[in-house]
């Protein structure tokens, strides 16, 4: 209950920041389960590559190697 509570301050305060951090995303590996927290800058190269590659659609969602099994598995969970 008090972490759902911190995330949503947090969440309050870079909404009303003038100048927000970068954004980070919530990932999750599909095969292991490990989490971290990605960048929107790298989400936003992983798109650019997509597009690159011509595997890009609408509502694609990048994913990032696991530094835990080094699957290429894991996605944005939120
Ligand atoms: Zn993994």
């Amino acid at each position: 209950m008090s972490k759902r509570r911190k995330k949503t301050f947090e969440r309050k305060v870079m909404e009303e920041s003038f100048c927000p951090p970068p954004k980070e995303c919530n990932y999750r590996c599909s095969v292991c389960g490990t989490e971290l927290l990605v960048n929107e800058a790298i989400v936003d190269a992983g798109i650019g590559m997509a597009k690159f590659s011509k595997e890009y659609y609408e509502g694609y969602l990048s994913k990032v190697g696991c530094p835990a099994c080094n699957n290429y598995t894991t996605e944005c969970v939120e």
